[in-house]
Formats: C-alpha cells, sequence, structure tokens
C-alpha cells in the first residue's frame, strides 16, 4: 500500500518550480520522494535541469541529445497506461 502518492504528470508540472526552489516544502518532499522510486521521472529532471543550467549559463537552448525521442516515449507510454481515456472534462 502506498499513501500519498503523487503522479508523474504531478512532477512535471511542478519541475520547472522544483529546480527554482519555487514550490512549498510539503510539495518538495513529496517531488524528492517520488524521484527516488521513478526512474523516468529523475531522468526528466536531470535533462530539464541540464537545459535550465545551460539558459542560466550560456543563455544557450539545448536538449540533449535523444530527450525528445526516447524519453517522450516513455512519459507517453506512461500516460497512456495512467491515463487511457482522458476522462477529465
Ligand atoms: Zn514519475
Amino acid at each position: 500500500m502506498v499513501a500519498m502518492r503523487i503522479d508523474c504528470k504531478h512532477v512535471w508540472e511542478h519541475i520547472s518550480a522544483y529546480i527554482d526552489g519555487e514550490v512549498e516544502a510539503e510539495l518538495r518532499a513529496e517531488i524528492d520522494k517520488h524521484l527516488e522510486t521513478c526512474e523516468i521521472c529523475a531522468a526528466v529532471l536531470d535533462s530539464t535541469r541540464n537545459v535550465v543550467v545551460l539558459l542560466a549559463d550560456e543563455r544557450v537552448f539545448e536538449i540533449p541529445a535523444g530527450y525528445s525521442k526516447r524519453l517522450h516515449e516513455r512519459i507517453e507510454r506512461e500516460i497512456a497506461q495512467d491515463d487511457p481515456s482522458k476522462p477529465e472534462p
């Protein structure tokens, strides 16, 4: 049984704020916990962080090779499994 588990989409939604340190302590703790167990989100964080560092550092926007391809495929698959019919209003 897993309590208080936030979802991958939650993490992606807040990933920029998380990197910038703009999320609430409670949410940050949840994201930290999620990242420990989710390799997809850990990879997303890693890639996003690299992009942010590059942006801040050299003002160059560069997405690591393979990011949009391999990672996106996995993300899409994850979304499909998690939310196949997208029943949101
Ligand atoms: Zn995740």
